[in-house]
């Protein structure tokens, strides 16, 4: 009887397996055209973690895969904007982590679903099964929970001839009394700081540090910002400016669009003490045309990724953004005798690049930390396009996914 057991068994599990594997012999017909063989199963996952700050999901595996069949994942999945996406994301030698986890932005952690990559002993890619991470102990986490530990900052809070009315309105935003004020702060920078990087060590290890800060409130002094950091002879600071609390103060502007714009306004201004840098200057003198990508795209990739730009800014933005290449974006610096900004539309600093950065997160969840990265590691070399084959793999080219974004962002726009 268990000798019967046994082949019953085999037989059911041979049947079962006819269908979605073409090795040792089975085969079930013929393929449709785009249609990959089904070779093994997909890893072993040991948890997942879902960002809820970010809409991050993070797959860990059991154990490293092996990048000598590993290729990566697939994975399907509902957009912020509630459309489906499926992708690839490979795993990459320039980030060795890529073959312990895959990480990618979406709304609904439940229903994605993911299956390996593999290489055969032919060299071909073949997948696995379809995986769902339904079926994993999926925990939920914050930005501040990531980044509990950050290093403590000394604050200084200053008022600079704000009137009374105005900063009741500041303190309905940031919160009443210095404690508050400072939490509030803080956790704006573990917004920014988990957005550019992993952990706490990979924070530390970027050479970073904010042991104390100034913050003003106040007129602002600088010519169309609303708030911008610098320094002085006691160190670091921020001066926000109070026209927009002035605004509110005096009912022109609401509660509800003074509160979304400083944070947003903020967290762009952070984005500027915690981010890496490219150089300003290239070998011989001239001008870096992706250094102002690299500073105020990232900072409005950051700001966009912590959910600080509106969505009927973030589409205009986008749209307004065409063409991919466009002479006339070179900005001619008479004084130096050379330009200033590059002619792609990934060389426009603020959202122009910025937006789109945060839209390759499709791609790869963990995109804005890796870029964080690139900066270091390509110097003088750095730019979206070179960044993106670095991150992404030589597969993808910088073209195709903008004209991918762009037609995203024109899908949004029509469902809206
Ligand atoms: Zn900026």
């Amino acid at each position: 009887m268990k000798h019967l057991i046994k082949i019953l068994t085999i037989v059911a599990l041979a049947f079962l397996l006819a269908g979605c594997i073409d090795k040792g012999g089975y085969k079930y017909g013929v393929l449709p055209d785009g249609v990959v063989p089904v070779e093994g199963e997909a890893l072993q996952a040991r948890n997942a973690v879902y960002n809820t700050d970010l809409s991050e999901l993070t797959v860990h595996w059991r154990s490293a895969a092996d990048p000598r069949t590993y290729k990566g994942v697939e994975v399907s999945y509902t957009m912020l904007s509630g459309s489906q996406k499926t992708v690839k994301i490979y795993a990459n030698k320039n980030f060795p982590a890529s073959y312990e986890r895959w990480c990618v932005l979406t709304v609904n952690p439940e229903t994605v679903n993911y299956r390996c990559i593999w290489i055969n002993e032919n060299g071909n890619e073949t997948v696995s099964e379809w995986s769902s991470v339904d079926e994993l102990p999926t925990t939920k986490t914050t930005s501040s929970e990531v980044f509990a530990a950050l290093p403590p900052t000394n604050f200084t809070l200053v008022r600079d001839k704000v009137s009374d009315e105005a900063w009741t309105m500041y303190e309905s935003i940031v919160g009443k009394g210095v404690e508050a004020q400072e939490k509030y702060y803080r956790g704006l920078f573990q917004q920014v700081v988990a957005t550019l990087y992993n952990s706490v060590t990979d924070y530390t290890n970027s050479g970073h540090s904010l042991p104390k800060l100034k913050v003003i409130v106040g007129k602002m002094d600088l010519d169309g910002a609303l708030a911008y950091v610098s320094g002085d002879a006691d160190g670091p600071f921020m001066r926000l400016g109070s026209d927009l609390l002035e605004s509110m103060a005096k009912g022109l502007t609401t509660f509800d669009y003074a509160n979304f714009e400083i944070r947003g306004v903020l967290i762009h201004e952070f984005t500027h003490v915690f981010q890496n840098t490219t150089p300003y200057y290239l070998d011989g003198g001239e001008l870096n045309p992706n250094f102002f990508a690299s500073i105020e795209g990232m900072a409005d990739a950051v700001r966009c990724a912590c959910k600080g730009v509106f969505e009927s800014s973030k589409i205009s933005t986008a749209l307004n953004s065409v063409p991919y290449y466009d002479e006339s974006r070179r900005e001619w610096l008479e004084d130096l005798k050379q330009y200033k900004f590059g002619p792609y539309v990934w060389q426009i600093p603020y959202g122009g690049s910025g937006f789109f950065m945060q839209w390759l997160r499709y791609y790869d969840g963990d995109f804005l930390r890796k870029l964080t990265a690139t900066m270091t590691i390509m110097g003088k070399d750095w730019s979206m396009e070179n960044a993106v084959k670095y991150i992404l793999g030589e597969q993808y080219d910088i073209e195709s996914l903008w004209n991918e974004y762009i037609d995203d962002i024109k899908a949004e726009n029509t469902s809206k």
